[in-house]
C-alpha cells in the first residue's frame, strides 16, 4: 500500500487547521474563552478585578474567568497560575439548543424563532391579562421581548411593578425557560389560583425572558459585539465617571433594558443566571453595605428558602452580599438599585450553566414558588400616590424614609410609589418639584401588607429641595441629602390595608 509522504501529510494538516480557524472565530462573539485562575488569597482576586478581568464565578481559590489571549499572557507574566478549561457551554449548546425531547410536554431550549412565536402567542391567548412589546433590537436585529402580565394591561394603574429579567449571558439559558414557564403559569392560573390571581391583579409583572438574544442563539456569553452585558451598565464605583443614565459605550441590548426600566422602575426586581447556586444581593461594586442591607437579606431569603436547590449552596442559607463573593462593576443589579430606586437581586440558578434539558422540569419545579415568593416581597411596605393637592394631578416625586438614603420615585403617570420595607415604624416624606414636601411620622408596616399613604402636596417652593430628584446615584450626593428638610406634617389618612 502506498503511503502519503510525511511532508504532504503535515501540509494537509496545516491547511485543514487554517481552514478551520476562521470557522471558530466566526462562531464566537469574543476572543475571550473560559479559563481557571488560581489565587493564593483574596488580594489576588482584587487585583484581577482591577485589571478588568471578566470573572464569572469564584469558588474558594479557583476563579473562573473569560480571558483573551493577551489577557492570558499578561496574567501568566504576572505570576498567576492560569489554565484554559473546556467551553462546556458551547458543547451543551450544540447538543441541546432547539432540540425537543420525545415527549412534547418536556421542557427544552427553544430556537429563538420558537421563543418569539410563543411570546407573541401569550398576548393573543390572554388579551385581558397580557401585552407583548419589543423593547429594542439586538446587534444582529433580533427583537428583545418584554411581556407584561397584569389586570387591565393597557392602563398604568397605581400598583407596584415587579421586573424579572433572564439571560444577560447568552450561554446561561435556564432563566429564559423558567420565565417562559412562569409567564404561562401566571396566565393559566389567574382566576383559579388565589395566589396567582392576587399577584396578577395587584402588580404589574414585567418580564424580559431573553435579554441577550444573539448570545442565546449562538451559545455565547457575550452579545454580538463581544460585550458582557452584565458588566455594561453605568457603573456607580468611584473610579467611573458614569452617571446613572449615561449612554456612552453601552450595547444596544443594555440601552434597551435601561430605557425600559427607567420608564417604569420596579419595587422589586431580579435577573437570572446560572453557573452557581446563590441569591446575590447589592452591592456588587463595593463592600459597603446598602442602606437596605437587612431588607435585601430577607428578600433574598424569600427566594432561597423557597427554592430547595439552594440548600446545596456553599453560602449559608443560599444568599450572599455580592461584593463578598466577588466584585463586579457595571452590573444590572447595582445600576437598577442605585439608578432607579429598585431593590434588585441576582439569582444563580444552578451550578451547571447549560444543563441538559431533561433537568429543566425539575429546575422549574424548584424555582416556581421561589419566584412567586420573591414577587410577593413587593407587598410589604408603604405604597400610595404623590398628587398635587389642588388639581389631583399625579406628580413625579420621590419618597424618603428617615435614616435611609435609598429613596424611591413615584410613577409619573399615576403618581404611585411603593417603598418596600421590613415590618416596623417609619417616618416617611414625599417630595416633588415646585411643591412643599410633607412628612408622616410613626407609620407602621406589617409583614405581607401594604400600608397605604397618599400625599397631597401644595404648590410652592421648598427651600431645602427646590429641584427634583430622579436617582440615588452616588455622584449627586449633595442633592440627595435630606438630613434636615423643612416640611409640613399632618395626620394623613394612612392605613394598613390590602394591596392597592
Ligand atoms: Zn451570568
Amino acid at each position: 500500500m502506498e503511503t502519503i509522504p510525511l511532508k504532504i501529510k503535515r501540509d494537509v494538516l496545516i491547511v485543514l487547521i487554517i481552514l478551520c480557524l476562521p470557522c471558530q472565530a466566526l462562531s464566537a462573539f469574543s476572543d475571550r474563552t473560559p479559563h481557571e485562575i488560581r489565587i493564593s488569597a483574596h488580594g489576588g482576586l482584587e487585583r484581577l478585578v482591577r485589571l478588568g478581568t471578566d470573572i464569572d464565578r469564584v469558588s474558594g481559590l479557583a476563579v473562573s474567568a473569560y480571558l483573551s489571549p493577551s489577557e492570558f499572557k499578561n496574567l501568566i507574566s504576572m505570576g498567576y497560575s492560569v489554565r484554559p478549561v473546556p467551553d462546556r457551554e458551547i458543547t451543551a449548546y450544540k447538543l441541546y439548543y432547539g432540540r425537543k425531547s420525545k415527549a412534547a410536554t418536556d421542557l427544552y431550549y427553544p430556537l429563538y424563532s420558537e421563543l418569539s412565536d410563543r411570546i407573541t402567542q401569550f398576548a393573543t391567548s390572554y388579551p385581558a391579562l397580557c401585552r407583548v412589546e419589543s423593547i429594542g433590537q439586538s446587534v444582529e436585529g433580533r427583537e428583545i421581548w418584554a411581556v407584561t402580565v397584569t389586570g387591565n394591561p393597557d392602563t398604568r394603574e397605581p400598583e407596584p411593578a415587579v421586573t424579572l429579567i433572564a439571560t444577560l449571558h447568552g450561554n446561561e439559558p435556564v432563566g429564559t425557560v423558567l420565565l417562559m414557564e412562569l409567564t404561562e403559569h401566571l396566565l393559566e392560573n389567574h382566576g383559579t389560583d388565589p395566589r396567582v390571581t392576587a399577584l396578577v391583579n395587584h402588580h404589574e409583572i414585567r418580564i424580559v425572558p431573553l435579554a441577550n438574544p444573539d448570545g442565546y442563539a449562538s451559545g455565547d456569553r457575550y452579545n454580538a459585539q463581544g460585550t458582557d452585558l452584565n458588566r455594561n451598565f453605568p457603573d456607580p464605583s468611584p473610579n467611573s465617571a458614569d452617571y446613572f443614565d449615561s449612554i456612552d459605550g453601552r450595547a444596544p441590548e443594555t440601552l434597551a433594558l435601561m430605557a425600559w426600566i427607567m420608564d417604569r422602575p420596579a419595587a422589586v426586581s431580579l435577573n437570572l443566571h446560572t453557573g452557581f447556586l446563590v441569591v446575590n444581593y447589592p452591592y456588587d461594586f463595593t463592600l459597603d453595605t446598602a442602606p437596605d442591607d437587612i431588607l435585601f437579606q430577607h428578600m433574598s431569603l424569600a427566594y432561597a428558602a423557597n427554592c430547595p436547590d439552594m440548600a446545596a449552596s456553599v453560602y449559608a442559607n443560599g444568599i450572599v452580599r455580592g461584593a463578598e463573593w466577588y466584585v463586579i462593576e457595571g452590573g444590572l443589579q447595582d445600576w437598577a438599585t442605585l439608578g432607579k430606586g429598585e431593590l434588585h437581586v441576582t439569582v444563580e440558578l444552578s451550578n451547571e450553566k447549560y444543563p441538559a434539558p431533561q433537568t429543566l422540569s425539575a429546575l422549574w419545579n424548584a424555582n416556581r414558588d421561589a419566584l412567586l415568593a420573591y414577587m410577593e416581597t413587593s407587598d410589604t411596605g408603604i405604597g400610595g400616590r404623590i398628587l398635587d393637592r389642588a388639581s389631583g394631578e399625579p406628580l413625579s416625586g420621590w419618597i424618603h424614609i428617615e435614616g435611609n438614603s435609598h429613596d424611591v420615585f413615584s410613577e409619573r403617570q399615576t403618581g404611585f410609589f411603593m417603598r418596600v420595607l421590613r415590618p416596623g415604624t417609619y417616618t416617611i416624606t414625599a417630595y416633588a418639584e415646585n411643591h412643599v414636601s410633607k412628612s408622616v411620622r410613626d407609620l407602621s408596616v406589617v409583614q405581607g401588607e401594604t400600608t397605604i399613604c397618599d400625599f397631597l402636596l401644595e404648590k410652592g417652593s421648598d427651600p431645602d429641595h427646590p429641584g427634583t430628584k430622579e436617582t440615588n446615584w452616588p455622584r449627586i450626593e449633595a442633592v440627595a441629602d435630606h438630613s434636615e428638610p423643612a416640611r409640613s406634617e399632618e395626620d394623613s389618612g394612612c392605613f394598613i390595608g390590602c394591596v392597592l
